[in-house]
């Protein structure tokens, strides 16, 4: 178990709070430990600065007593108290906005009012997986799957590298009648990936039988028994980086039905050339690129 931890808060002059963690350092020395942490900061509009040392488990009077008495400071009005305790990965959420891109809305739980009628809405919280729709290639991989729902109509789709699982859902919302393969070489990622599925009312299918819904897999790549069944795929995604794209230039791309589409991301704009020369050099050709910020998703077509 942690143990609570303790704050000590007042305010004071520049001068006075920068005497207080000179003393705190000094006493603790004197002692052999390490002092609690002091920070001050400035507060917007008035004279004083605000002071708070931090003490990891229940403070030690002691040192408070004797860093108030050097400073001359025993009659400063000041607050010790336990700190609440906050669940930090939930606050941590709360900062996350959500995002749009092209006819998907990504939200955190804490946004869920805010879904919108006219959007596909996936609701991802961060977590241990990678994919929340903030970071640039997997919402460049949203818009490029939004391009093609009215191009496409994959029966079978993989996702390779799905991490939280967000492209995945997003072809199964967008085709609920494919079969869909979600694969990682994370078994993390395919936890969490299998826990979206069910906060999003996806359907998850345990067979290779011909039914629609999203197959799990941890796999590294494409060698693995998990995809036989499914092979070839008319649309995959991959949103990993630069290296492994062209390592796995082959897998992919033989993975990758006659006509089948190919989202590639994960690369940088200046990684362009060298991901797709190795994917030309397999037979297939670019459709499109969307770029955001320095990353980019590539667009191929496999004939
Ligand atoms: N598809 C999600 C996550 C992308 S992050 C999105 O677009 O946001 C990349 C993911 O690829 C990570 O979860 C990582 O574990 C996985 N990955 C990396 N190398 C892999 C490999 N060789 N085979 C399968 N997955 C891999």
């Amino acid at each position: 178990m942690t143990e609570q931890s303790w704050c000590l808060s007042g305010e004071l002059p520049f001068a006075a709070a920068e005497t207080l963690e000179l003393l705190l350092e000094e006493i603790a020395g004197e002692s052999g430990d390490f002092p609690p942490t002091l920070s001050y900061f400035e507060q917007k509009d008035l004279p004083l600065w605000r002071v708070e040392i931090f003490f990891p488990a229940a403070p030690d009077y002691g040192l408070i007593n004797a860093m108030l008495t050097r400073a001359g400071l025993l009659d400063w009005d000041h607050d010790i108290a336990p700190i609440e305790d906050k669940d930090w990965v939930s606050e941590s959420q709360k900062l996350l906005h959500p995002v749009e891109a092209g006819c998907f809305f990504i939200y955190g739980s804490h946004d869920a009012d805010k879904a919108k009628s006219m959007s596909i809405n996936i609701q991802i919280d961060a977590g241990q997986a990678f994919g929340t729709g903030q970071h640039e290639t997997t919402a460049a991989c949203l818009e490029a799957l939004s391009d093609y729902s009215t191009t496409l109509k994959p029966n079978t789709v993989l996702d390779l590298g799905t991490g939280s699982g967000v492209l995945a859902l997003a072809a199964h919302k967008l085709w609920p009648d494919a079969k869909v393969t979600a694969s990682d070489i994370d078994p993390i990622a395919v936890d969490v990936c299998r826990e979206n599925i069910d906060i999003n009312s996806g359907t998850i299918r345990t067979d290779s039988k011909n039914n629609a819904g999203i197959k799990l897999a941890v796999a590294d790549g494409l060698d693995d028994p998990a995809f036989t069944d499914d092979l070839p795929f008319d649309l995959i995604t991959a949103n990993i980086l630069a290296g492994p794209l062209i390592d796995m230039s082959a897998d992919i791309s033989g993975a990758l039905a006659p006509g089948g589409a190919l989202i590639l991301s994960g690369l940088l704009c200046t990684q362009e050339k060298e991901v797709l020369d190795a994917y030309v050099a397999r037979g297939l050709s670019i459709q499109g690129r969307i770029e955001r910020g320095e990353w980019l998703a590539l667009k191929l077509s496999k004939g």
